[in-house]
């Protein structure tokens, strides 16, 4: 059965190639009825933090990303980590290197000046421990292979091979005894019984280094057969060099807190980041799961494009169910407001909304209380003439009876042949008077939700 993880180091937010990158391997575990889980990469201490590992979480959370298991924390397990490389340093696969800093410094200085390839040049692998000075201390290296050549057939790269002279020995374990990020990820994904490694493609040369580890392993114990890659191509920003901050990309959290983005949109929007069906570009969550392969995945960088997803974010905001926007927004207006009236304005507000910031917006007119604050373009529009038309209009709906917006555009429209003018000319004034703002939905609209009292004393309030 299939196996994949996620392996966030929490060194920063989940930013949108991570997540992506998560999905990715959520939806292949869905797809292939197997298991999704979820690794802490968390052994560098120094850079990981319980507000990183937070935020991740809460992303993953709120992207509706369940796992099969709790995370596992890759720190809870160094003495499993430290066990493997005494395995292989007790089957020779592995080797004590007791250079010091300085001298492995010299080294590369060296290399350096002959413009060689910088890496470990194998100083102490076929060297008798027993030459170190007693008591020295060491660090445990891989025996890498140093002929011919090491193939990946790669589920998205297809096949990539790099010769084994290229690879160095590698430290797994270090002087102080804690593992490397190299072996502990290998260990892991083998006791986790991950079949499937799926990530970015940066960490393609790794995959030939942890190959070694699996092989050795396997010779040593049996059982750790390779893992099938899949590493998926970067995501590059709109002018093509590798996404930054630079390019509009945030944390998922901010994503939904300062864009305003629904996660189902963030979701589809992910999916089409680097893999297509086609040419569809919404696809709903079970779709999803029925249709990802890794078949689909691109080979070359997706770019992101803030736009798409503002126009993904607009679609998945019209097909949402209005309560549960409702509540977004009340979430993001100060004091108490009446969800069950923000719900009943959702299918006017929603209609040309791209974020929910753009929904609570719209709505302010709603909740606003009178007075209500006037922009400095509606200030304007209320003058002496447009005071006035709002005392004849005002008197004119006081007499009707029918509050919907059929019957007021009706009244209206009558009145404002009787007054021998537009319709804007009263709508104008009105839409200032009702919201405050010379920007709106509809004006009917506008009248129905704020109910005949309201609406009536609004109009009262700038009349003259
Ligand atoms: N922790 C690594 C990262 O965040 C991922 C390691 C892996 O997927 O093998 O880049």
């Amino acid at each position: 059965a299939v196996v994949t993880r996620f392996a966030p180091s929490p060194t920063g937010f989940l930013h949108i190639g991570g997540a992506r990158t998560a999905l990715f391997n959520w939806l292949y575990a869905r797809h292939h009825g197997g298991r999704a889980l979820l690794r802490i990469e968390d052994t560098d201490k120094k850079r990981s933090t319980q507000e990183a590992i937070d935020a991740i979480l809460d992303g993953l959370d709120w992207l509706g990303l369940e796992y099969d298991d709790p995370p596992i924390f890759q720190s809870d397990r160094a003495e499993r980590h430290a066990e493997v490389a005494h395995k292989l340093l007790d089957a020779g696969h592995a080797y004590k290197c007791f250079a010091t800093p300085e001298e492995l410094e010299a080294m590369r200085a060296e290399q350096r000046a002959n413009k060689q390839p910088m890496r470990y040049d194998g100083r102490w692998r076929d060297r008798d421990p027993s030459e170190a000075p007693a008591g020295a201390s060491f660090t445990v290296r891989l025996k890498t292979p140093q002929d011919g050549q090491t193939t990946i057939h790669d589920e998205v790269q297809g096949q990539v091979s790099v010769r084994n002279e290229e690879i160095d020995d590698y430290i797994i374990l270090r002087a102080d005894g804690t593992p490397t990020y190299m072996l502990a990820a290998v260990v892991d994904d083998h006791d986790m019984g991950v079949t499937h490694v799926i990530r970015g493609d940066d960490h393609l040369n790794n995959a030939f280094r942890q190959l070694p580890i699996y092989r050795a392993m396997d010779q040593i114990e049996g059982d750790w057969p390779d893992p099938t890659y899949a590493h998926i191509p970067l995501i590059h920003g709109s002018d093509g060099a590798k996404l930054s901050k630079r390019h509009g990309a945030l944390g998922v959290d901010a994503y939904r807190d300062e864009m305003g983005v629904l996660s189902d949109a963030l979701f589809n929007y992910l999916l089409r980041l680097g893999w297509g069906h086609g040419d569809r570009e919404e696809i709903t969550r079970a779709e999803a799961i029925e249709l990802f392969d890794l078949s689909g995945v691109g080979k070359s960088p997706s770019r992101f494009d803030i736009k798409k997803l503002e126009n993904l974010n607009g679609h998945y905001i019209r097909e949402a169910d209005d309560a549960m926007l409702a509540e977004l927004v009340a979430a993001q207006i100060d004091g108490e407001v009446d969800t069950a009236l923000l719900a009943k304005a959702m299918p006017v507000l929603k209609t040309r909304a791209k974020s929910t910031h753009e929904l609570a917006e719209g709505a302010a007119f709603l909740v606003a209380k009178r007075p209500l604050a006037m922009t400095e373009k509606a200030a304007k529009l209320l003058d002496d003439e447009s005071r006035a038309r709002l005392s004849v209009i005002s008197e004119a709906l006081a007499r009707e009876n029918d509050w919907t917006s059929e019957a007021l555009e009706a009244t209206t429209k009558s009145l404002a042949e009787e007054l021998e003018l537009g319709l804007g000319k009263l709508a104008q004034p009105m839409r200032a008077a009702l919201t405050g703002t010379t920007t709106s939905p509809g004006i009917f609209d506008v009248l129905v939700l704020l109910g005949r009292e309201e609406a009536l004393a609004r109009l009262d309030a700038q009349a003259a």
